[in-house]
Parts: C-alpha cells; sequence; structure tokens
C-alpha cells in the first residue's frame, strides 16, 4: 500500500545547496506576511549520513567560501549567468550566515576562507541547526527513485515524488506511472510537492550518494544536460612509462598549461602539484583537468605542459646553465634560485640523456636545451582521468539558459527550481563550488517560498 504525504516545498537533496536552499525557503516564508504562514519544507536525502562532502571538503578543515569569488573562476554554461546568480549572495553574506549561526571563517593566505575550528562538523553541524530552526523537516535515508509531474491544471500539489526501496511492493493505480522502473527502485511511499527544488548534485564521489540520478529527474521534467558531463577537480593518470610515477611525495608549485594542437596557449594554472605513484594530483593537476579534457574533446592534439620551475622561462633557464660553467646540474638545481628536488633533477636530467654529474660547460648546446626544455616545457602524457570518483567536481548538467536565474526557477517546468552542482557550473579549487551552492540554493529557496503565497499554482 502507497502512503501518500503532502508538503509545500521539497527538496530533494540536502548537500551544501539543498541544506541552503531549506533554510533560505523556510526563513523566507516565516518572514513573510501572505499565506501560508508555516509551510510544510521537507528535505530528502539518500544517504545515512548527511553532508558527506561537507565533511570531506578541504581535507576535513572544509573549504566554505574564497575572499574573492567571480565568474572568472567558474566553467561551464554562461559566465553572464553565473556572475548574476553570484551577485544576489555574496561572499560577505557567506560569512555573516555562517558567523550568526555560531561559526567564524577565518582567511588563510592562499584567499581560502575555513571555519576557526578547522573542523568541517562546524560547518554541517551549524547548517542543520539552522535548517532546524527553519522548521525544515530533514528525512534521511529516503533516496528518490522517481519523480513525475501531475500536468492536470487544477493539480495543487503537482509534484510526485517517489521513494525508492529495496523490495518491490504493490501501488496504487495512481501511482502505476512511476512504479515501472527497476525491481529495486519500487515506490512505497510517494511525497506529493506545490514546489520541487532539485540540488541532487552531480556525479563526483557517487559513493556520497550523488550518483547523476538527479539528471533523470530533470529530463523527466523537461530538462536536457549537456552531451558531455565528465569529471573536473579530478587527479590525472600518466602513461606507466613515466618518470613521474617513480616520484610519488614529491610536492613542489609548478606551472601547467594547455596547449592546442598549434601551440596555442589555451590556459595556465601554477599552483602546489604533488607527484604520487598513478600520475600527477594537488590543487595545480586538479585546477587544470577540467581545461585540458575540455580541450582535448574538441582538439586531440591538444597537450598539457608543465614547467617544474615556473618563474624560469626555456631560455631563461638555457642562459643560467650556460652561466653555471663548471657546476654539474645536480648542484645547479640545488641552488635556492633553481631549486628542484634531488630526485626530480636526477630523473629530469636522464629524461634528457644528461649526466647529472658533468659540468654544465661541457653540455654541448642541444642537449643544454634539451634540458631546459624538460624542465620547463615537457609535454605530459596523460593517459586519463582517475574518474568520477575521485573528482571534487561535475563539469557539465543542466545548462544555465534553461533556468531563470533570478529565481532558479525552471524555464521548462513552472514550479521547479534547482541549484547547486547539478547545474552546469563548476568552479577552482578554493572553495568557489561551495558559494555557488550557497548562492543558487538561496535563490532556489527564497523564491519557491516566496512564490508559494504570489502564484499558488505553479
Ligand atoms: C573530496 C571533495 C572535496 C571538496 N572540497 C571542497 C572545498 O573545500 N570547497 C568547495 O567549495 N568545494 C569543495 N568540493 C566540491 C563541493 O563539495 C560540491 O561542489 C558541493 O558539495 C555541491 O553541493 P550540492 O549540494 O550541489 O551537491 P552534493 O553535495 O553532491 O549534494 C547532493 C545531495 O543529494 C543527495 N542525493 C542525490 N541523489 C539523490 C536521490 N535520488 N534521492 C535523495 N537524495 C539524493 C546526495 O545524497 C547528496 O547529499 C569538494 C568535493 C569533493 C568530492
Amino acid at each position: 500500500m502507497t502512503q501518500t504525504q503532502h508538503a509545500d516545498i521539497v527538496v530533494v537533496g540536502a548537500g551544501a545547496a539543498g541544506l541552503f536552499a531549506s533554510i533560505w525557503a523556510g526563513r523566507t516564508a516565516e518572514s513573510s506576511a501572505a499565506p501560508p504562514s508555516h509551510p510544510s519544507i521537507i528535505a530528502l536525502d539518500g544517504a545515512k549520513k548527511l553532508g558527506a562532502k561537507i565533511l570531506v571538503a578541504g581535507g576535513g578543515r572544509c573549504n566554505v567560501t574564497h575572499h574573492h569569488v567571480d565568474e572568472t573562476a567558474y566553467f561551464g554554461s554562461s559566465r553572464n549567468t553565473v556572475r548574476r546568480v553570484l551577485g544576489r549572495f555574496t561572499v560577505q553574506q557567506t560569512v555573516d550566515f555562517f558567523a550568526d549561526a555560531g561559526v567564524t571563517l577565518k582567511r588563510e593566505e592562499t584567499g581560502k576562507l575555513f571555519p576557526t575550528t578547522d573542523d568541517a562538523n562546524t560547518v554541517l553541524n551549524a547548517l542543520l541547526h539552522q535548517a532546524r530552526a527553519a522548521n525544515v523537516h530533514i528525512r534521511h535515508p529516503w533516496r528518490v527513485g522517481r519523480i513525475a509531474r501531475d500536468e492536470s491544471p487544477n493539480a495543487q500539489h503537482p509534484f510526485i515524488i517517489a521513494r525508492a526501496v529495496e523490495q518491490p511492493t504493490s501501488q496504487t493505480a495512481d501511482d502505476a506511472s512511476l512504479s515501472n522502473d527497476s525491481a529495486n527502485a519500487q515506490p512505497t511511499e510517494i511525497i506529493r510537492a506545490r514546489r520541487l527544488i532539485l540540488c541532487t548534485g552531480g556525479m563526483a564521489l557517487p559513493k556520497t550518494g550523488s550518483d547523476g540520478l538527479g539528471y533523470t529527474f530533470a529530463r523527466t521534467l523537461g530538462h536536457s544536460t549537456t552531451p558531455r558531463i565528465f569529471p573536473a577537480l579530478v587527479p590525472l593518470i600518466l602513461d606507466d612509462s613515466s618518470f613521474i610515477r617513480a616520484l610519488s611525495g614529491i610536492t613542489l608549485p609548478t606551472t601547467l598549461r594547455v596547449l592546442s594542437g598549434t601551440g596555442k596557449q589555451l590556459v595556465s594554472f601554477t599552483n602546489s602539484t604533488l607527484c604520487t605513484h598513478f600520475g600527477l594530483s594537488g590543487p595545480g593537476p586538479l585546477d587544470i583537468s577540467r581545461s585540458y579534457f575540455d580541450a582535448k574533446a574538441a582538439d586531440p592534439a591538444a597537450t598539457l605542459v608543465i614547467n617544474w620551475l615556473p618563474k624560469l622561462t626555456t631560455e631563461q633557464l638555457d642562459n643560467d646553465l650556460v652561466n653555471a660553467r663548471r657546476l654539474p646540474p645536480l648542484k645547479f638545481f640545488d641552488r635556492p634560485s633553481h631549486h628542484l628536488p634531488e630526485r626530480l633533477a636526477r630523473a629530469l636530467c636522464a629524461s634528457a640523456n644528461i649526466d647529472p654529474l658533468s659540468p654544465c660547460d661541457n653540455l654541448p648546446r642541444n642537449q643544454r636545451r634539451a634540458l631546459a626544455l624538460a624542465v620547463t616545457s615537457a609535454p605530459l602524457p596523460v593517459t586519463g582521468s582517475r574518474g568520477f570518483t575521485y573528482a571534487e567536481v561535475t563539469a557539465g548538467g543542466i545548462p544555465l539558459a534553461e533556468v531563470d536565474p533570478s529565481t532558479m526557477q525552471s524555464r521548462l517546468c513552472p514550479g521547479l527550481y534547482l541549484a547547486g552542482e547539478i547545474l552546469d557550473v563548476d568552479g577552482r579549487i578554493g572553495g568557489f563550488n561551495f558559494q555557488w551552492a550557497w548562492a543558487s540554493g538561496f535563490i532556489a529557496g527564497s523564491s519557491a517560498a516566496t512564490s508559494l503565497s504570489t502564484s499558488p499554482h505553479p
């Protein structure tokens, strides 16, 4: 027997965007003089433990935002729309929100903002507390299996949200349209909602519950998704033969550049790089991964090039090697101005077929040049990424053109709102993805609540 319940607003997904949308839906409804004064707001999440991504973020410290956020730190759909959304809920508003919730944020040298406790639990607990204070009913684990829309003109609660359960159960005829899913996704519980806010995230770190089913819900409700949905902020796998794989543990700042097949520089980032047993990780490789795989999809001849001494060009290093005279490369790369970890210096010399202990002035011009190129401009043999399992964010999703940025309401399905990573927006490393979740969640939640009083029927 199917149980059906009714709610004013249902938020599917109680991650960063969903919690924020719920909180602001509740707060907006409470401060509104118009009925309903106490709307029922339910946030559903399939996870047993809420906020998994908030807890793992920033190495368990949760990089909540960045001191300077603007649209240039984002990829995906129109930057102009991203700017409009970010402008509605600024970094200062994020700082104030968390301060009011008892979480003081501190700014680090990199511009990233973390809680002063250095503990992501502080952030998650504050969000959960604020949601309860805003009369949001959070239900979990409550995984949504299917969503449909009742198109009859008088439907007060047009969104039909069905719970996915392990065991097949019987349904009523009314709900039969929701039941033809796989045997392990049979609904036993239905919630009908006047407004629906989809915050199911993307596909990064799928074990947290964000596995892409939200895209199916959105498509069922009339939306499209971008032709490519792929992992971003993701570690890079290098070919087995790459010497870098033997340098596991070495971390240093590098510049990574994406070049088109014709050699034109498309993107360049300088940041910390970590050599690992599979290839490269750390903020630099993660940041460039999206641009590289995007370029590669459009132009198979695109390359990723590394400079292990970001302050030097190939010409400058070549010149410095000339002036190094009797100094052998190994000693040369031990100087503070040209410092490379010894293991790396030896591997770079080997890759250029150079004896690391032979004085620099013994090097023929072409060998010296080969060494300068190996250090400052070597193409990386990238064979792939570590995939969604290790990605921090999803590139692609529902195009922003299908959403009104002033409300985050769907342009295709009245009464449906979208926020967070489900949309075709992904940010760089540094707190930008959470700021997107806060800003879009704020707009979606407050607009959905406002719409209840201004237009009872979506
Ligand atoms: C390891 C890691 C570290 C990160 N660190 C940072 C950082 O420090 N700073 C930063 O800005 N960003 C960081 N990010 C990115 C950031 O966490 C995400 O961009 C952000 O959490 C997206 O929020 P969201 O609410 O849109 O989606 P999610 O956080 O993915 O939340 C979606 C929620 O929907 C639920 N859900 C999905 N499908 C269903 C369903 N069918 N039924 C019910 N519930 C469902 C999921 O269980 C999940 O709780 C990190 C990501 C990862 C993976």
